[in-house]
């Protein structure tokens, strides 16, 4: 085929492409639905804004932690769709949360860059970790599978000291594991929620990164997961939003501590994302129906979306980021 030959084919294939997305993309599906995953052929220029669902989202409650498995829609996490460039070879991370929601896009991305990855879980989500397990596999990468509470010490201890010899080491943590459980008012919120929240998003991630720090040589980095409601709190999360505030505030204090180790401390802040932690008690159902239609671009992240800033921070390509906050919103400006 000659050189304008394969060029007019391309262009043919894209533009086949880009009028089959735009169409799906107004009648409500995902990306992920559609595609193109053969190799070389890149995804069409489109406006963002109708590169996913906007909803309505039907009435779907799950009982806690929820399965992104038992999701409509599922939620994309990048399974069709991410494609890796070997930006992070032979690294080994541990990611908290990864059964689900950002973590399982995350692992998903670091697997297809070249990293081996350990994720932990609730038991209650062996569905939903099985399948990032197989992903993760599948890209010839090694899986750990680390289930259990993070709510105590010696639990964060022991997953530290699993994932360390499941990888053979460990030069990246990313924590995305966390608690989002909405009251209508502090009077309904109760001293064991407050707590429930508090171990699992704050103490936890003390823990795990203490447990962590040892065994992390030079070059390793740790990435937090925060949260726009850090910047602009909902008036129902407020123990969730002091959470995410603290998990802010603390990826810069340690950013400074551990320049001499060498080790690299950011956070993301996600905006609203189409994940289980959402329709498993995160919001009201009638806030889920309607979920992400607040931000500018009218629509809900996808765990996909996300992922991309996650393998940014963790990968020696960040290697003069640390210490910061990066906000992954649709379009409201937190943390500005
Ligand atoms: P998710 O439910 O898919 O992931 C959260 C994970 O936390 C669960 O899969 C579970 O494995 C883990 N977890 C919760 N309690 C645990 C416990 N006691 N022990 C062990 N593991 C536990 O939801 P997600 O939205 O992907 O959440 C990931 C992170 O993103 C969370 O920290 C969340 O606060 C943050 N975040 C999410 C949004 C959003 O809109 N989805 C927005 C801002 C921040
Ligand atoms: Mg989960």
């Amino acid at each position: 085929m000659s050189g304008k030959t394969s060029d007019d084919a391309r262009r043919k294939v894209l533009k086949g492409a880009a009028v089959g997305l735009a169409a799906l993309a107004s009648a409500g599906r995902s990306r992920a639905e559609t595609a193109p995953t053969q190799n070389g052929t890149l995804p069409p220029l489109m406006d963002p804004g109708k590169l996913h669902t906007a909803g309505p989202f039907k009435s779907q409650p799950q009982p806690w932690p929820g399965l992104a498995s038992h999701m409509t829609p599922r939620p994309d996490h990048g399974e069709k769709t991410y494609r890796g460039s070997g930006r992070m070879a032979g690294r080994k991370a541990l990611i908290t949360g990864g059964d689900s929601g950002l973590g399982r896009a995350t692992a998903i991305a670091f697997a297809r860059e070249g990293a081996d990855v350990a994720i932990s879980y609730l038991p209650q989500e062996e569905e939903d970790a099985r399948e990032v397990i197989q992903l993760v596999q599948a890209e010839g990468r090694k899986a750990v599978a680390l289930p259990g509470d993070i709510r105590t010490e010696a639990f964060c201890q022991k997953l530290v000291t699993d994932a360390v010899s499941g990888l053979g080491g460990l030069d990246c943590l990313v924590n995305c594991a966390g608690r989002q459980h909405y009251h209508e008012s502090i009077l309904d919120l109760t001293t064991e929620d407050f707590d429930w929240t508090l171990k699992t998003n704050l103490y936890a991630l003390f823990w795990i990164i203490k447990a962590a720090i040892p065994h992390m040589p030079p070059g390793s980095s740790i990435v937090n997961t925060s949260s726009s409601n850090a910047y602009e709190p909902s008036e129902i999360l407020v123990d969730y939003s002091i959470t995410k505030a603290g998990i802010a505030n603390l990826t810069k204090s340690l950013a400074k501590q551990l320049v001499p180790k060498g080790i690299r401390v950011n956070a993301v802040a996600p905006g609203p994302f189409w994940t289980a932690l959402q329709v498993s008690g995160g919001q009201p159902m009638s806030a889920v129906e309607k979920f992400g239609s607040t931000v500018p671009m009218k629509r809900p992240g996808q765990p996909a979306e996300i992922a991309p800033i996650y393998v940014q921070l963790a990968s020696t390509d960040g290697s003069y980021i640390t210490g910061q906050v990066f906000g992954v919103t649709g379009g409201t400006g937190v943390p500005g």
